[in-house]
C-alpha cells in the first residue's frame, strides 16, 4: 500500500480519538490506522484527511466523517469472510474498511466518476471489492443473500428490496429520517419472515437517490 510516513501520527491521533469516542471493536481501528484516507481527497484538503469530518470528494458528496464510518462498521458485526453489501461507495473509503477487516465486500454507487474513481483507489491500495455503478436503493441482487448491508446515505424510508436481501441473521445498517437528520437504524432479519429493528443515534448523511429512496 502506498504510505507517506507525515500521515502516521495524525492518522493514529485518530484512532485514540475514535476510541475515547466511544468506538470499541479494535478490528475496526486496526482498520482506520491502516488507510491512507488523504490519498482519497484533493490535495488541498490533506491536512483535514484525519480530522474526524466530512470532506467533499466532487459531485456534490462527500467521504463520511471517520466516527461515522467506524460507527456503522461496528454496528454490522460482521466476521472473516461474511458477505457484506455497501450502498453508497463514494471515495471507497467505507470499503476499504470493510475490506480490511476481511469482509467480502459489493458496493453500489450511482455516480459513475465516483463509481471509476473508487474502482481505481481499490485496485492502487491493493483492496478487492465487487463495485458497480447504479441505484442502489434497490440493492445488489446478483450476489444476494448478504450477511450484512451497509447504507451511506440518508434514507427517507428503508428500501424494501435491501431488507429482502438480507441472510437470515444478517444485519442493515441504514440512517433514515429527513434530509436535515437522520437517525441510524439497525434491522436485523431474525428469519425468514421476521425483523427486528433498533434505533440508535442521530446523524446527518447526504441523500439516497434513487427508485426507492429520494427522488
Ligand atoms: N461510503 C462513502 C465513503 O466512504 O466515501 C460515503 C459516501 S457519501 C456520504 C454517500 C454516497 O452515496 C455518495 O457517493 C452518493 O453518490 C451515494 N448515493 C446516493 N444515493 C445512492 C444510490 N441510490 N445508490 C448508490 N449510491 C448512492
Amino acid at each position: 500500500m502506498l504510505e507517506d510516513r507525515r500521515f502516521s501520527r495524525p492518522r493514529n491521533k485518530l484512532v485514540e480519538h475514535l476510541r475515547e469516542k466511544g468506538i470499541k471493536d479494535e478490528r475496526v481501528l486496526l482498520a482506520i490506522g491502516k488507510i491512507p484516507r488523504h490519498l482519497l481527497i484533493d490535495s488541498g484538503l490533506h491536512h483535514k484527511a484525519y480530522e474526524d469530518t466530512a470532506l467533499p470528494i466532487g459531485m456534490g458528496q462527500t467521504i463520511s466523517q471517520p466516527y461515522t464510518v467506524a460507527r456503522q462498521t461496528e454496528l454490522l458485526e460482521f466476521g472473516k469472510g461474511d458477505r457484506i453489501l455497501e450502498i453508497g461507495t463514494g471515495s471507497g473509503y467505507q470499503c476499504m474498511v470493510l475490506c480490511e477487516m476481511g469482509a467480502d465486500v459489493y458496493s453500489v454507487e450511482r455516480h459513475n466518476e465516483l463509481y471509476h474513481r473508487a474502482k481505481k483507489a481499490l485496485s492502487e491500495f491493493g483492496y478487492r471489492a465487487m463495485l458497480k455503478a447504479g441505484d442502489g436503493t434497490l440493492g445488489w441482487s446478483t450476489y444476494a443473500p448478504y450477511d450484512g448491508i451497509v447504507v451511506t446515505a440518508g434514507a427517507p424510508v428503508v428500501p424494501q428490496d435491501l431488507i429482502k436481501q438480507l441472510n437470515v441473521g444478517g444485519k442493515l445498517v441504514i440512517p433514515v429520517g429527513d434530509e436535515k437528520k437522520q437517525v441510524m437504524l439497525r434491522i436485523v432479519r431474525v428469519s425468514e419472515t421476521e425483523y427486528h429493528q433498533e434505533e440508535l443515534d442521530n446523524f446527518k448523511f447526504v441523500p439516497l437517490i434513487g427508485e426507492k429512496g429520494w427522488k
